[in-house]
């Protein structure tokens, strides 16, 4: 059902303030009674919101969920984002994987000088590289990533919802979240600025569920 956007700004007055008589609505709004009459009949029957004699409007349980998959929707990448953690390309695997454990990720990301996005490394190009017997003080991590164009990244302006899907569709734990620079022959490069993982995803799940 398609609310008017003065139907939104009530649901969100009696979202914060309800219970709240019809009264201190009009007054929020500099109207009537009168006049936000049909919008009250509307979101009343809808079952957005619920009323009561002498106690006033609430919002009813099917318009918490309402409200919480609206968020859900409106959330995007940059607002959830962590800090990213990046190796230079001439890193060794010896070192790229000291820094896994001390920074705490499971997901590396290779860049050049500009925070220039090359590659990504994650814990099973390590276990990989691992059984090949290999001297990982001599390799350069840049042998073992997964690299540009084939990482799957994100921008700080898509939504989470957009983002996980991305996240699903290509089994991936976690999406670098870069800002387009354009060079040259209209090639584009993707500076890194981000990392969104599974784990800000669960926790805005969390947040979410807990209803803040
Ligand atoms: P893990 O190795 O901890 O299970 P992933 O499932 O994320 O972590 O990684 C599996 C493979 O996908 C690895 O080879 C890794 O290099 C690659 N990979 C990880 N993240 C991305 C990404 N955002 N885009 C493309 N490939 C990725």
């Amino acid at each position: 059902m398609e609310l008017s956007p003065r139907q939104e700004t009530i649901l969100d007055i009696v979202r914060r303030e309800g219970p709240i008589t019809g009264e201190h609505i009009a007054e929020r709004l500099n109207l009537t009674r009168a006049t936000l009459r049909p919008d009250m009949a509307i979101l009343t029957m809808a079952g957005l919101v619920e009323a009561r004699p002498r106690v006033g409007y609430y919002m009813s349980n099917k318009n918490r969920g309402r409200l919480q998959t609206e968020h859900l929707r409106r959330v995007r990448v940059g607002d959830i984002k962590s800090v990213p953690v990046a190796v230079m390309d001439h890193c060794s695997v010896y070192d790229a994987a000291v820094t896994m454990f001390t920074e705490d990720v499971g997901t590396l990301f290779v860049v050049r000088e500009g925070g220039i996005l090359e590659g990504v490394v994650s814990r099973k190009d390590f276990l990989k590289v691992s059984l090949g017997g290999q001297d990982m003080h001599k390799l350069p991590v840049s042998v073992i990533m997964t690299r540009m164009p084939n990482v799957v990244v994100a921008e700080p302006e898509e939504t989470v919802w957009q983002a996980a899907r991305k996240i699903i569709t290509h089994a991936v734990d976690a999406l670098p979240v870069v800002r387009p620079v354009r060079e040259g022959e209209g090639q584009t490069l993707y500076e890194v600025i981000g990392r969104l993982s599974k784990t800000n995803i669960t926790r805005l799940f969390v947040e979410l569920g807990e209803g803040s």
